[in-house]
Order: C-alpha cells, then sequence, then structure tokens
C-alpha cells in the first residue's frame, strides 16, 4: 500500500446551499466517503484532513448568541469542538463504509494541536474573519472589553472580528499517528486529523496552550504531511483543475507544473487569496520538504486523477 494525505475542502462535507443539519451532513458524507474509500480500494492509505469553516462558524454564533447565560469559550476550544463533531461524522460514515465493503480497517479522528510560534508577525495583524456582523457601537465595545480586532465589510454594513492566522510549525500529536498509520501489525486504520486547521497553540514555558486563533487549513495538512513524511498531497476541492488566468475566458487548465513555476504564477497573482493560493503555498512547502507529488482537483476526478492523469499535479 502507498499512503497519502488527503485534504477535503467544505463541499465534500456539505452540498451547496444545503442547511448545516446533522442529517445533510452525513448524506453528503455518504457520497464523500465512497469516493474516499474508492482511493482505498486502489491501493492508497490515507491520512484525512478536512475543513471546518461553516461549522465552526455556527458553534461560534451558539456561543455568542448565549453568552449571557453560558460561559463562552474561547477559539481553540471552538475549534476542538468543530474537530469533535466533524470527525464524529466522519468516522461513522467512512467506518460504515469500509464495513460494507468488507475492508478491515475503522475510521479514527485525532484530536490535532498545531504549535504556532508566540510571536508570529500574523498576531499583530489579523486577518481572518469569523463569527457574526455586528453593528459599530457593539464592535467598539467588544474592543474595549475582549481586545478583539475588528473589520468592516461593505456588502453587509457590519463589523466581524478579526483573528490571526500563524504559520503552522509542527503537529503535537503527529508521532502517535505515525504509530496508526505505520505501527499495525496488517492493517492501517483511516486516520482524521487536523480538522479546521487543528488547534492553535503555542509552547509557554515547555507547557503547551491554546491560543485565538485560527490555522489555515491547507497549510495544517501540509505541515502534517511533512511531519508524516508523507510522499503524496492531493487537495480535493470544488474546482478539477488550478487554472491561469481564472474567472477569465483565457482561463486555460493547468495539468502539470514544477515548484517553480507554481511560485512564478503565484506571484503573477494567478491564484485567489484565501482560496487556491493558500493550496499553492502548501504544495511547494510539502515538495520542497520531503514530498514527491501534489495532485489538486476535485472528487469528480480522484479517480481520474490517479488513473489517467487527470487534475493538476505538482511535482519538484
Ligand atoms: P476549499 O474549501 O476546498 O479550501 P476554497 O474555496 O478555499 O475551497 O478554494 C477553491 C476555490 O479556489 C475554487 O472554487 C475557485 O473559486 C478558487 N480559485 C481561485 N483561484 C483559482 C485558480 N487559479 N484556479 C482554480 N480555482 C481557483
Ligand atoms: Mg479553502
Amino acid at each position: 500500500m502507498k499512503t497519502a494525505v488527503v485534504a477535503i475542502g467544505g463541499n465534500a462535507l456539505i452540498a451547496p446551499g444545503k442547511k448545516l443539519t446533522l442529517e445533510n451532513q452525513m448524506d453528503r458524507l455518504r457520497q464523500t466517503s465512497k469516493e474516499l474509500v474508492d482511493l482505498i480500494q486502489m491501493g492508497y492509505d490515507i491520512v484525512l484532513t478536512h475543513g471546518n469553516g461553516p461549522q465552526v462558524g455556527n458553534i461560534l454564533m451558539q456561543n455568542e448568541l448565549t453568552r449571557d447565560e453560558v460561559p463562552e469559550m474561547p477559539l481553540d476550544a471552538l475549534v476542538a469542538e468543530s474537530q469533535g463533531l466533524i470527525g464524529y461524522m466522519l468516522q461513522q460514515s467512512l467506518t460504515n463504509e469500509l464495513a460494507k465493503r468488507g475492508i478491515n480497517k475503522i475510521a479514527i479522528s485525532v484530536l490535532t494541536q498545531v504549535i504556532v510560534d508566540e510571536d508570529d508577525p500574523a498576531f499583530n495583524t489579523p486577518t481572518k474573519p469569523v463569527g457574526m456582523f455586528y453593528p459599530r457601537e457593539q464592535a467598539e465595545k467588544f474592543t474595549k472589553e475582549k481586545g478583539w480586532v475588528f473589520g468592516y465589510e461593505a456588502d453587509q454594513d457590519g463589523y466581524r472580528r478579526l483573528v490571526p492566522s500563524p504559520t503552522p510549525k509542527k503537529i503535537v500529536e503527529s508521532r502517535a499517528m505515525r504509530r496508526l498509520i505505520f505501527g499495525g501489525e496488517h492493517q492501517v486504520e483511516l486516520i482524521i486529523a487536523c480538522g479546521g486547521g487543528g488547534i492553535p497553540v503555542v509552547k509557554k514555558d515547555g507547557k503547551y496552550v491554546g491560543v485565538e486563533a485560527v490555522v489555515d487549513k491547507d497549510l495544517a495538512a501540509c505541515r502534517l504531511a511533512m511531519d508524516i513524511e508523507e510522499k503524496l498531497f492531493i487537495m480535493l476541492t470544488d474546482v478539477d483543475y488550478v487554472y491561469l488566468n481564472y474567472g477569465t475566458p483565457q482561463q486555460t487548465p493547468i495539468k502539470k507544473m514544477t515548484v517553480a513555476d507554481a511560485k512564478k504564477h503565484l506571484k503573477e497573482g494567478h491564484f485567489g487569496k484565501g482560496s487556491m493560493a493558500p493550496k499553492i503555498v502548501a504544495a511547494t512547502r510539502f515538495l520542497e520538504h520531503k514530498g514527491e507529488e501534489t495532485i489538486i482537483t476535485s472528487f469528480a476526478k480522484l479517480e481520474d486523477s490517479i488513473m489517467k492523469g487527470d487534475g493538476t499535479h505538482i511535482t519538484r
């Protein structure tokens, strides 16, 4: 068996436009699980990482709406809650699909802490919007009381909290994960880890403590792939290819590129900030470490990306 780190985006967890009920999410996951187990049947053991945007958004809103009755939780705790929720749904759905096909594995999710640097410059300039929109007076009140930073969003005419998005340096649980992946007797379990970019922690006086930040999920997946020394890193999203001149009449799919090509196109601004750009940065970091190949494609093209070379393949 070969192994791969597979990162799945929000569209793998909920169908576009659907309400975030447990039922709708489980429905979507039945399809996602089929496609992931297909990959296992193609001969790959997988370590799965996933986004948490809509789920953590809802948990955050529950917090914000009940803060007068129930103690409010900090962001690291909320990311942990979302890992638990999504991990549960993925575990059940994937384990059911594995059993249906008679594959002797179970899916296990690992609550994952990601170490970031206390003096990462991202802490000085929060950029990632989270939670509800507030009117100006309320935002000013929170700034005074809690030291939160807000950004104005014109289309909603409201203020939204901005949190830092620091670089993931190391995964606390990676050694234990290596054991789950490589240390078994005959069978390797399907590991789910680093959900929502992982729970951000810093190391202070030799101890881990949570911080109010959000780690980009693609960069965290890349860190995980490097920590466990995988060779193949697959990012599954809602486009079949990475494109040049995306969204223009000249848009062309990239079938193959090297790290040097990727860096050049990134500089030229071909990749959306906050969407495709972090995936490209993650791909190049992984390949410059010990990675051999990164594939960016959609679920629909997953099988053909392995069998026929569809999707965008990035190599050193
Ligand atoms: P995910 O949840 O999978 O991380 P994102 O929305 O963050 O999804 O990233 C995928 C999106 O990136 C695509 O839907 C597309 O709109 C956008 N994108 C920006 N630039 C490009 C590009 N050059 N090629 C392909 N997609 C791009
Ligand atoms: Mg994204």
